[in-house]
């Protein structure tokens, strides 16, 4: 199954046997829970980003 690397944005593999994702080009190996957790932190981080740049511009 596929993923998103959260480290390089590049494919990653979920293992569902191990519960873990693999990334073949960073080499990162973490569980799927971490993994979600650490997709949520960037979701989160983004969506501040996009709030701060947004302000700025004075909308
Ligand atoms: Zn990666």
């Amino acid at each position: 199954m596929d993923a998103k690397c959260v480290n390089c944005n590049m494919r990653a593999e979920f293992n569902i046997e191990e519960n873990k994702i693999t990334c073949k080009r960073c080499k990162l190996e973490i569980d799927y829970d971490d993994y979600i957790e650490q997709m949520k932190e960037k979701a989160a981080t983004l969506a501040d980003d996009f709030q701060s740049s947004w302000n700025r511009r004075g909308f």
